[in-house]
């Protein structure tokens, strides 16, 4: 299987190899490897029948559910472009996202309907509507077509950035991309990354987003289990643990639900073998606490973005050592078959241990960003994706990324990189969640101030915050405000939203680092 790279070599083999063990099961539903192989040539029948020809897109609004994978899979093997949209997205929005695409039929998953229908209203020339009962209906009826599978590196899947620094890019993606960290050789000695067949992988994480929808490729490439469900819930991760979930992927707001849930305290984490973390900076007493909770596990974080397919960073298990090891910071080194540098602002290499842009090149970067060439010329430069996240990288290859570059603050001429100041507050016993923005300061250029959500039943005393950071950072890192407020805003990667909390204090004006 090591030289395959398409879904549709990978549904074949699985279902020559085994075709009576499941390979996607949500709630009592489940598909075989070779239900799998059956009806993913159904779906590719359907898609005939509705005009859908190679290249059209096709497009998802839904939680997740073993019909999305079915139906995405499908236009893997036959060469529609899959563009799975967040069902938490506003009408405008996800408008936003199909008049950009132009989908020629837009999916609906369960309880998303009059969503769709909102949306499309907005558009002059929306998609065709088609509700889950009728689409799996068509499905049932209809004969396995006869197609050619489209060639490696055309696009499959149309993947829009959670939309934290600005409105979501289509990153255009195809079969090659999706299973480059399933090449030849690129997993010798990394156990972490052998997919034993009996694993049950759990999927939890939005499909519209790579940890979702990357997380179920991986899944059926390594001929394992997928159990979708369809959001997350921290009771949801905790039983499917219980129940013999052996991977998941899970962002870091949603780890900390998992491991400060009550019930965490009596969950069997016996099956538990791998838990990826990842897609935001996580804070440093967070991830103690999670390793604690799960000592079996090991601890794997990932560091990608949409445009990378994913991960292309890994910290493995055996760096995350709770006596202190400072490589516990670090997002990890580069998975074989992808490079990574660290350039200054004219695009040459820096040396090890200076901070700047991280750029990557990897056989999983994206084709390019879909009607944005301008952008894609930007990102995507002699083959080395430029990720807008500043790092450094030390003598080892480990990368210690910083912040999005647009998020730091420059503070009387000094760089502060949110992410360390925020881990630094979160340790403190009141604090429940925390944000750092930069506003403008007459003296300073920008000031550093963290707005602050407080645990349940405690109370935020600005100055002993202030005075719990000065203890850990340097002066000019210290926040000179506290703002609490009730909830962080985030977007449905659990991400902060930074640029929210920072809109009020520019109105009129413009940050330097923009
Ligand atoms: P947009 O590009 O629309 O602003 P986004 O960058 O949040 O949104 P994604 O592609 O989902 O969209 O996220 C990629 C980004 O997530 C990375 O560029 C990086 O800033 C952050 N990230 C991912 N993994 C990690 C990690 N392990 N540690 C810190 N940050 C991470
Ligand atoms: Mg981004």
């Amino acid at each position: 299987p090591s030289t395959m790279s398409s879904f549709d070599e990978y549904i074949r083999h699985w279902a020559a190899i085994k075709p009576d063990a499941v390979a996607l099961e949500e709630g009592d539903e489940r598909a075989t490897f070779a239900e799998l192989d059956r009806r993913t040539a159904q779906v590719v029948a359907l898609y005939r029948q509705l005009g859908v020809s190679p290249g059209d897109r096709i497009a998802w609004l839904g939680k997740n559910s073993k019909l999305y994978f079915e139906l995405f899979y499908a236009a893997g093997r036959y060469g529609a472009v899959m563009v799975p949209i967040g069902w938490r997205l506003a009408a405008p929005e996800v408008a936003y996202i199909l008049a950009d695409t132009g989908a020629k039929v837009l999916f609906t998953g369960a309880g998303l309907g009059e969503a769709a229908e909102k949306a499309c209203a907005e558009l002059a020339d929306p998609p065709k509507l088609l509700g889950c009962d009728r689409v799996r209906a068509a499905i049932d009826a209809a004969d396995p077509a006869d197609f050619t599978p489209v060639a490696p590196d055309e696009a499959v899947l149309q993947l829009y950035t959670s939309g934290t620094t600005g409105n979501p890019k289509g990153a255009v993606l195809s079969n090659r991309n999706l299973f480059a960290l399933r090449q030849p050789g690129e997993r010798a000695g990394l156990d972490w990354a052998v997919w034993e067949e009996d694993e049950a992988i759990l999927i939890a994480m939005p499909c519209a987003h790579i940890g979702g929808t990357g997380l179920g490729v991986m899944a059926m490439g390594g001929g394992a289990r997928a159990i979708v469900q369809s959001e997350f819930t921290p009771e949801g991760v905790l039983e499917a643990f219980e129940q013999g979930a052996t991977r998941m992927f899970i962002v870091p707001a949603a780890l900390q639900m998992v491991v400060q849930h009550p019930r965490a305290k009596t969950t069997d984490f016996s099956a538990v073998k791998y838990v990826f973390y990842g897609a935001a900076p996580i804070p440093l007493d967070l991830l103690r606490e999670a390793v604690r909770t799960i000592p079996n596990a090991g601890f794997v974080q990932c560091y990608g973005m949409t445009e990378t397919t994913g991960t292309v960073a890994v910290l493995p298990p055996g760096d995350h050592d709770l006596a202190g090891n400072e490589r516990m910071r670090s997002a990890g080194h580069a998975v074989p078959g992808t490079q990574l540098k660290i350039v200054g602002e004219d695009g040459a290499e820096l040396p090890r241990g200076q901070v700047g842009e991280l750029a990557v090149k990897s056989p999983s970067n994206m084709l390019g960003y879909w009607n944005l060439p301008q952008a894609t010329r930007e990102a995507l430069q002699d083959g080395w994706m430029h990720t807008g996240d500043a790092a450094y990288m030390d003598e080892d290859g480990y990368v210690f990324i910083q912040d999005r570059i647009k998020d730091m603050i420059i503070s009387g001429g000094e760089n502060v990189y949110p992410a360390q100041v925020e881990s630094a507050i979160y340790g403190h016993p009141a604090v429940a969640e925390v944000a750092v923005i930069g506003v403008p300061d007459d003296h300073w250029g920008e000031a550093v101030k963290a707005c602050v959500v407080a645990k349940p039943g405690e109370e935020i005393d600005p100055e002993a915050i202030i005075a719990w950071t000065r203890e850990r950072l340097a002066g000019f890192k210290v926040p000179k405000s506290i703002k609490v407020i009730a909830a962080l805003p985030r977007n449905q990667s659990g991400k902060i939203l930074r640029r929210e909390l920072r809109a009020p204090y520019w109105e009129g004006r413009e940050r330097q680092v923009n």
